[in-house]
C-alpha cells in the first residue's frame, strides 16, 4: 500500500485507554481516508511494566473497535523489543558524526555540580572531553543552538528555544536505549510519514525532529491531540476514572457507539447530529478540525449515545450483541428457559430503556423466571384500595374471557375495568404490573402480558388473587 503511513505504538503496560484508543482511530480513520497504512507497533522495551496479557488485549481491543489486522490498511503488529540492535546501531551512528557524545557523570554527579554552580539540569558538562563508551556511560544528544519549530496539524507552528533543552540521554549507563531514540527509529525504520498521538508528546517532539535531522531524514507531520479531562477538568487517569476500553466492551457498551462517541471528543463531525456512522466520520474527519482545548470524557454523554445506538438495532441484532448477557450464568432467570422468539417480540420495548446491554437480562426476567417474586410492599401498595382490589378482581375476569391476546385488547380491557371503578390507566395497571413482573416499575404491561402469553399471565393473576383480603 503506497501513501502516508500512521502509527498507533501504545505501551502495553495495562488496558487500552479510552484516550488511546481515540488516538488510534483518529489515526486509522486519515489513514484508510488517504489510501495509506496504519502501522500498529507495540512498544514493549519496558520489561518491568510490560505483560504480554495486555498486548493481546490492546489487540483485542482495537480489533472490537473495527481496527484489525484483516484490513488492507492495516500493518502489523511490530515489536519494538525486536528491532533494540537497530536502536544501538542508530545511536552509534549519531555518535560516530559527532550528534551525541558519551557522558560519565552520575544523577549525584550532576546534582553536586548544579548546587556547586547554582544551576539547574544537565549543563553539557561533557560535551567536549572525548569520552568513549564504557561501563555506566551515557550517550547523549548534542542538542544544537537555535529554534526548533514543530509544524503541528492540531496546533499549528510551535517553536522551542534549543537552550531550554538539555542534552538529553539516548542510551542508558547499561546501553539500552531510551524511548526517545526507539520510537524515532522504528518510525524511521517503518517509513511513518504522520507521527499523530497524545498531547503529553509533545515535549518529546523537538527532541526527536532533532534526532530525524540528525539522521538526514525528513520529520513526520507531527499531530499532538487534546488531552481528554473529567468532571473536574482533571486529566483522566486510571486511579480517578474508569478509563479502560475493554471495560466499556464488557458492560455492554456498543463497539458502534464506543467509535462513535471516541471520535466526536473534540472533532465535531459534518451535519446536525453527532451521531455519524463510520463512513461519514472517515470521510469528513480532518486533524485541523479538531479542538486544542481538552475534551470532556462526558459519560452522561456515553451512555446517550449508547443508547441510541440500541434503539437503532433491529430486534436481531439485539440478540445478537445481547446474548453474552441474556444467556450469561449469573442471568437472572434460569438459562435454559431464555427463549429467543419471546425476547426478539418484547425487544422494541425493551430497548429504549436500555443504556448498556448488561440492562437487557433485568428488563425481560419476568418473562423466562418459572415463578415471580411479587414484592410484598409493593403489592400491598398497588392493592391498598377498595377501587384497586375491584380492578385487580375485573381485570383478572375480563382477561380470562379475552378473545384476542393483543397489547391493545388487553390494554382496552383493563381501561374499561378503571373506568368502571373510577381508575385511571396509569392506576390502574400498578396491581396488574406488581402480580406479573413482580415490581411497581419496568416496559410497557400490555406489550409484556402479551409476549408473556395467555396462560402464564392469567396463572400469575391468580395467584396473586389468592392473596386478596
Ligand atoms: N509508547 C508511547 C506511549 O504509549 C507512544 C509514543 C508515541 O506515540 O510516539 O505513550
Amino acid at each position: 500500500m503506497t501513501g502516508p503511513r500512521y502509527r498507533f505504538a501504545p505501551s502495553p503496560t495495562g488496558f487500552l485507554h479510552v484516550g488511546g484508543a481515540r488516538t488510534a482511530l483518529w489515526n486509522w480513520a486519515l489513514a484508510r481516508k488517504e489510501g495509506g497504512t496504519f502501522v500498529l507497533r507495540i512498544e514493549d522495551t519496558d520489561e518491568a511494566r510490560n505483560r504480554p496479557e495486555w498486548t493481546q488485549g490492546i489487540i483485542d481491543a482495537l480489533a472490537w473497535l473495527g481496527v484489525h489486522a484483516d484490513d488492507p490498511h492495516f500493518e502489523g503488529p511490530y515489536f519494538q523489543s525486536q528491532y533494540a540492535d537497530q536502536h544501538v546501531a542508530t545511536a552509534q551512528r549519531l555518535f560516530a558524526q559527532g550528534a551525541a557524545y558519551y557522558c560519565d557523570m552520575t544523577p549525584a554527579d550532576i546534582e553536586a555540580r548544579n548546587k556547586a554552580e547554582g544551576t539547574q539540569g544537565y549543563q553539557g558538562w561533557s560535551r567536549d572531553l572525548g569520552l568513549g563508551p564504557g561501563p555506566g556511560r551515557v550517550l547523549r544528544f548534542r542538542v544544537p543552538p537555535g529554534t526548533t519549530v514543530v509544524h503541528d496539524l492540531v496546533r499549528g507552528d510551535v517553536s522551542f528555544d534549543n537552550a531550554l533543552i538539555e542534552d538529553f540521554v539516548l542510551l542508558r549507563g547499561n546501553g539500552s536505549p531510551m524511548f526517545l531514540l526507539a520510537n524515532v527509529v522504528d518510525d524511521l525504520a517503518m517509513g511513518i510519514t504522520h507521527v499523530i498521538r497524545a498531547e503529553e508528546h509533545l515535549s518529546n517532539t523537538p527532541k526527536q525532529q532533532m534526532i530525524w535531522e540528525a539522521l538526514g531524514a525528513q520529520p513526520p507531520v507531527w499531530g499532538h491531540v487534546p488531552l481528554l479531562v473529567n468532571e473536574q477538568r482533571k486529566k483522566i487517569s486510571k486511579r480517578r476514572d474508569k478509563v479502560a476500553l475493554e471495560q466499556y466492551r464488557d458492560e455492554g457498551y456498543l463497539a458502534q457507539a464506543m467509535v462513535n462517541y471516541l471520535m466526536t471528543l473534540g472533532w465535531t463531525p459534518k451535519g446536525d447530529s453527532e451521531i455519524a456512522g463510520w463512513a461519514s466520520m472517515e470521510a469528513d474527519f480532518r486533524l485541523e478540525d479538531v479542538n486544542h482545548s481538552p475534551a470532556f470524557f462526558d459519560l452522561k454523554k456515553l451512555a446517550a449515545f449508547n443508547g441510541e445506538y440500541i434503539r437503532a438495532m433491529t430486534p436481531a441484532e439485539f440478540l445478537e450483541a445481547g446474548r453474552p448477557w441474556l444467556t450469561a450464568a449469573d442471568a437472572p432467570y434460569p438459562v435454559d428457559r431464555f427463549d429467543e422468539g419471546v425476547f426478539l417480540a418484547m425487544a422494541p420495548h425493551i430497548q429504549p430503556r436500555c443504556v448498556t446491554l448488561a440492562d437487557a437480562p433485568g428488563l425481560v426476567d419476568f418473562l423466562f423466571q418459572p415463578e415471580v417474586a411479587v414484592d410484598a410492599e409493593a403489592w400491598a401498595k398497588a392493592t391498598g384500595t377498595p377501587e384497586a382490589v375491584a380492578v385487580f378482581r375485573g381485570a383478572l375476569a375480563a382477561y380470562e374471557g379475552l378473545g384476542d391476546w393483543s397489547a391493545d385488547a388487553l390494554k382496552a380491557g383493563l381501561e374499561a375495568v378503571g373506568e368502571a371503578n373510577g381508575l385511571k390507566l396509569g392506576k390502574a395497571q400498578a396491581p396488574v404490573r406488581v402480580a406479573v413482573t413482580g415490581r411497581t416499575v419496568g416496559p410497557p404491561l400490555f406489550e409484556s402480558l402479551e409476549c408473556l402469553g395467555r396462560d402464564e399471565t392469567l396463572r400469575r393473576l391468580r395467584l396473586a388473587a389468592a392473596l386478596l383480603p
